[in-house]
């Protein structure tokens, strides 16, 4: 069965008026009210981990706040699924991907399956990233919208993956990407949506110092030190060993600790490994601190982000990269890869600094440890940057518009 996915606390639209303005929740209270009791269903594949989890847990919630009904569904699978969409997700970043032969079988066997499981008796269907992408087959039983809701950056895929999915793509009234360079030619139309963070969740909230000094002195982390932070999955895209890499020419000129902290997705089969490669990558060195945390971690992620003193992003390869967001609204400095969706967030020497290498990156976070006060301006812009774009309630308003403006409700 495909499981109802959990939200965690009941949260209300009239909590964000301090963040946002009243004025901004009524025009969304009224937009909602123009689509007149019509209701949504997202679905996507984990109910844990990563950012689009991260997401929908806020996001649901609020819709529903709001006077739309909105239920939130995660598809099933085995490990031999997901072994094949991590292998779609790697290959539409453009890492080169061998499919086996019975790797689009496999892929379609669990969209029957799911299939059999779920109705879709919603008016708007979102179905985020590829996973479940095969769902659109039930729109031929029931009319309804359907949008594709993509997460990656798309715009360099290997062609075998990319052919496959086209078939589905091609069945949905829309797509919606996180940044401008990831469209493609297609005939549906594409929409930008910029993820989002949640200034009042657990994971962005303001904590007590005395939370941040418990959660280093729970992973034994020097508070009187400098610390660098990377928080991800445990996943090669996220770069990890190339953290590591970047930390040791950095610590030969300046005094710190690293942190790399993450968990699991409950669709990443190769999180085990990469942790593996990591921990050999760190040896026994005492200032590289390696975090595995549970799913229930955003208090701790949220202490670690804040007690940091510079936070790293060095992906290969990202669709938009929220844990950059979180940071950045924690007026943090942030030193992050020029891939994906992380240049709309941070704009380079404005609101934080980009790299493109190990080296580079050990570069940048030198630059920013041996200027304080700069790095903070930056940091302060970046805040401003994030409230003004990436906030949650942005994100709403904008699937408000798309949902009117696919019903014919808009004016
Ligand atoms: N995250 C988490 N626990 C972890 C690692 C990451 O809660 O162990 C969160 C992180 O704080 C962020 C999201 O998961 O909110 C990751 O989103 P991002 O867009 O950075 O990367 P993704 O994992 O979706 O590729």
């Amino acid at each position: 069965m495909s499981a109802p996915a959990p939200i965690t606390k009941l949260i209300a639209l009239d909590d964000y008026i301090p963040v946002v303005g009243a004025a901004e929740i009524e025009e969304m209270r009224a937009l909602a009210r123009r689509l007149g009791g019509r209701t949504v269903k997202m679905v996507n594949s984990t109910a844990v981990g990563g950012g689009v989890a991260e997401i929908l847990n806020r996001l649901v919630p609020l819709m529903g706040d709001a006077g739309v009904a909105t239920r939130w569904e995660v598809i099933t699978g085995g490990d031999d699924f997901f072994e094949v969409t991590k292998g779609f997700h790697n290959a539409l970043h453009g890492v080169p991907y061998e499919p086996g032969p019975q790797v689009f079988e496999i892929f379609q066997l669990y969209q029957q399956q799911n299939l059999s499981q779920m109705s879709f008796e919603e008016d708007f269907v979102v179905i985020h990233d590829p996973q479940p992408i095969g769902l659109v087959a039930a729109r031929e039983q029931r009319p309804g919208h359907w949008v594709w809701r993509c997460h990656i950056d798309v715009s360099k895929p290997q062609p075998q993956v990319w052919d496959f999915l086209l078939d589905y793509i091609k069945r949905y009234d829309a797509m919606m990407i996180s940044s401008p360079s990831f469209t493609r030619p297609l005939p549906i139309p594409q929409y930008l949506f910029y993820p989002s963070i949640d200034p009042l969740a657990q994971k962005n909230q303001e904590l007590e110092e005395e939370f941040i000094a418990q959660t280093l002195e729970r992973f034994s982390i020097d508070p009187k030190r400098r610390i660098l932070t990377q928080i991800s999955r445990f996943d090669r895209l996220k770069d990890p060993v190339g953290v590591i890499k970047a930390y040791k020419l950095v610590r030969k000129y300046a005094d710190c600790q690293l942190v790399l902290a993450g968990g699991g997705a409950q669709d990443d089969p190769e999180g085990g490994q990469v942790l593996a490669e990591v921990r050999e990558a760190a040896g026994n060195n005492p200032d590289i601190h390696i975090l595995e945390l549970p799913p229930w971690s955003a208090m701790e992620i949220n202490a670690l982000q804040r007690a940091s003193t510079i936070l790293i992003q060095k992906s290969l390869q990202e669709g938009f990269g929220l844990t950059v967001t979180e940071g950045l609204w924690k007026k943090k400095p942030v030193v992050a890869s020029a891939v994906g969706g992380i240049p709309l967030q941070v704009i380079h020497k404005l609101t934080g600094l980009l790299a493109h290498s190990v080296e580079g990156a050990a570069y940048q976070i030198r630059y920013l440890l041996s200027n304080p006060a700069i790095a903070q301006r930056l940091a302060e812009n970046g805040h401003e940057h994030v409230k003004e774009n990436f906030i949650i309630t942005r994100n709403l308003k904008r699937y408000l518009l798309l949902f009117l403006s696919l019903s014919g409700a808009a004016q």
